[in-house]
């Protein structure tokens, strides 16, 4: 009996001492000894981890391909305690420069901006450093809110259900995701096009697409004014294999998909490509396009004097009507050639000669303000389009 005990102190012993694993792949819960880091949802991207001490992990920050990539650095991860204690996160950016300030959420849908003084960058940006407090419950930590495939579904069948949209299926994604879309009065041969979220960080564009077009299907007289005379058609999302990956940029096809229009390789934008078709062959026209991505600051791209659009000085126009109502929305109007024929918007404008713009809301605009921003450009669109559209005959 006393050589047994003998024996499983030894083996304690050697399995205490034993050295503990350091290194975790991605897809691999990290275990550090007080948290778990773990990326095993939709829109996670942690990377290869590595235990530094006790509560300090190292996580490697890479885009998901070696093409060139947007410096749009995405991570996104969950933290589960084991006890209460502060994890020190660093994120070792590889191919990227600290970009996100990096938000926090205890449910995954409610989310804030971690406090700056938690967070270190080195000068260089290849680092940074978050402190997060825990307490007993799982944490969030991710570059924007996440913003899935799911929560499209639900806001889509949600807008459906309440407004006088429909809501039908474009096509399927490389992964065979559903791609839908929403459209109001499609008998009117006038149309609107909105598409978002082409480039997976780009989250505050992403919530102000929800608000504008929540704006356009709203109960107000102007918006029923506005449906009655013109057809909306908007995509949501148009490429949720790079959402739900955690993608920094592109599809699953290696491909950025603002590089993609006329070309129409990837099946997604080629979706877009087939819609034009059918909306040209059916007699509808698209008068106007939307674009919504997010950049450092608030901003839209639109075509300059060189292009001439059909009405003329459109965005001159609308921008005039917006701004005098968004005093705390600081906002450029870039118009510059559109000299890359595969971005979404030189595609527009190549085809049909129209007003058509990229919609950029800055990373870290405040999400109300964004959102009430977004209200006040739609009312401005629809009068504007009520005034200056002659009708398609
Ligand atoms: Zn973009």
């Amino acid at each position: 009996m006393r050589k047994l005990v003998a024996y499983v102190c030894v083996v304690l012993l050697v399995a205490g001492c034993a050295t503990p694993q350091r290194f975790f792949e991605a897809g691999t819960p990290c275990e550090a000894s007080s948290f778990t880091v773990i990326d095993d949802f939709g829109g996670a991207r942690r990377g290869p981890c590595e235990i530094l001490a006790k509560e300090h992990v190292r996580l490697s920050i890479l885009p998901e391909d070696d093409g060139y990539i947007n410096p749009s650095p995405w991570y996104s991860f969950k933290l589960i305690p084991s006890s209460q204690t502060n994890a020190i996160v660093s994120l070792q950016y590889i191919g990227g420069r600290h970009r996100y300030v990096p938000k926090i959420s205890t449910d995954g849908l409610r989310w804030s901006p971690i406090d700056e003084r938690h967070v270190s960058v080195s000068e260089d940006g290849a680092l940074a450093t978050i402190d997060v407090p825990l307490g007993v419950d799982t944490v969030w930590i991710s570059a924007q809110e996440l913003i899935t495939p799911a929560i499209y579904d639900a806001w889509t069948t949600r807008t459906a259900k309440e407004t006088a949209a429909k809501l039908r299926l474009l096509g399927f994604s490389l992964a065979e995701q559903p791609i839908r879309y929403l459209v109001s009065n499609p008998s009117a041969r006038d149309v609107l096009l909105l598409v978002g979220r082409q480039h997976p960080p780009e989250v505050s564009g992403a919530l102000a697409f929800f608000t504008f077009l929540e704006t356009l299907l709203a109960d107000s007289g102007l918006a029923t004014q506005f449906r009655e005379r013109f057809q909306i058609v908007a995509i949501p999302l148009l490429n949720p294999d790079g959402v739900l990956g955690g993608n920094w940029r592109h599809n699953l096809g290696s491909t950025d998909l603002n590089r993609d229009w006329g070309i129409f390789r990837q099946p997604e934008t080629r979706l877009v490509g087939e819609l034009l078709d059918s909306l040209d062959a059916e007699g509808s026209r698209v008068r106007v396009f939307l674009d919504f991505h997010s950049t450092d600051r608030n901003l839209f791209y639109t075509q300059d004097e060189s292009e001439p659009t059909d009405p003329p000085n459109f965005f001159d126009a609308w921008f005039a009507k917006a701004a005098p109502k968004l005093d705390d929305y600081p906002f450029t109007h870039e118009a510059r050639p559109g000299k890359r024929p595969g971005v979404g918007k030189n595609y527009m404008y190549r085809r049909y000669g129209i007003p058509a713009a990229t919609y950029e809301v800055g990373d870290e605009t405040d999400r109300d303000t964004a959102r009430a921003a977004a209200v006040v450009f739609a009312e401005a669109l629809m009068t504007l389009m009520l005034e200056t559209l002659a009708p398609t005959r």
